[in-house]
């Protein structure tokens, strides 16, 4: 259980969900986190549980906008400055929003790039200096980053940019020893799947049920993605960038 010893981590969207799960697991395997999230109670949450759980002062809490530059920079600096360095990037914060181009606000299309793909950009552009001893940066991609999705278009044209960002980071790096690559999930049960029900007005169970995207009957765990990300940021992975790493339970196949 010493997989990340001595490697400090960075875990956007880490008040919720896979975030939260990946944080977790990333501190149980000895990292330390920064956890940050626009959600503040959430991420200071997630570093409680941490400090609980594992001991000692593992985790610091950040609040920030990953869509936003100034906010991106803090997040890396409190992870140099709290912990002495960076090696671990995980790229999770994102939001959907469950409509068609018809029904999708300009503002809302713009708001979905920001936090999912701009965040991408900035988090990258300051963490890679930072990870001086070479690193991993895993972003969140989707199922829906590699095929098409109903009354999520901008969603969809989000993650298909997250995975392919993720091969252009991949080379421009290789040779400074920081590898990138996504993880890819099918849908897994978080508060954002709950709320992806609700915004298209069915119920939990009549959601849950549709079969064709669920080979195995059941949607994934957050910690069925987490310990995929685990793989991809540890050393274990030392020969995988560029990849896009399907963690569905069959939904792709
Ligand atoms: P979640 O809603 O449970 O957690 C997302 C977290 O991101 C929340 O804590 C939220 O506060 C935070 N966040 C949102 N906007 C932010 C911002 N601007 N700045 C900082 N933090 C922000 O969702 P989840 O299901 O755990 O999703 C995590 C990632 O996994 C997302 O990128 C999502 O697109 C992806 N994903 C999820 C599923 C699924 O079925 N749950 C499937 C495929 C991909």
């Amino acid at each position: 259980m010493n997989t990340l010893e001595g490697k400090v981590a960075i875990v956007t969207g880490g008040a919720s969900g896979i975030g939260r799960a990946t944080a977790l697991v990333f501190a149980r395997e000895g990292a330390k986190v920064v956890v940050a999230d626009i959600d503040g109670p959430g991420a200071e949450a997630t570093a409680g549980q941490i400090a609980t759980e594992v001991g000692g002062t593992p985790a610091v809490a950040v609040r920030a906008d990953v869509s936003d530059p100034e906010d991106c920079r803090r997040i890396v600096q409190t992870a140099v400055d709290t912990f002495g360095g960076l090696h671990v990037l995980f790229n999770n914060a994102g939001i959907i929003r469950r409509t068609t181009a018809l029904d999708l606000d300009v503002d809302e299309w713009d708001r979905v790039m920001a936090v999912n793909v701009r965040s991408v950009f900035l988090m990258c552009k300051y963490a890679i200096p930072a990870m001086t001893e070479g690193g991993s940066v895993v972003n969140s991609g989707s199922g829906w980053g590699l095929k098409g999705g109903g009354n999520a278009i901008s969603y969809c044209a989000s993650k298909a940019a997250v995975v392919n960002m993720t091969r252009a980071l991949a080379i421009d790096h290789a040779r400074a020893g920081v590898r990138v690559n996504s993880v890819n999930p099918g849908d897994t049960d978080t508060p954002m799947l709950r709320d992806e029900a609700r915004q298209l007005g069915e119920d939990w169970a009549a959601f849950q049920s549709d079969a064709a995207d669920r080979p195995m009957g059941r949607s994934g765990t957050p910690d069925e993605i987490a310990q995929a990300v685990l793989f991809l940021a540890s050393d274990a992975a030392s020969y995988i960038t560029g990849s896009a790493l399907v963690v569905d339970g069959g939904g792709l196949a």
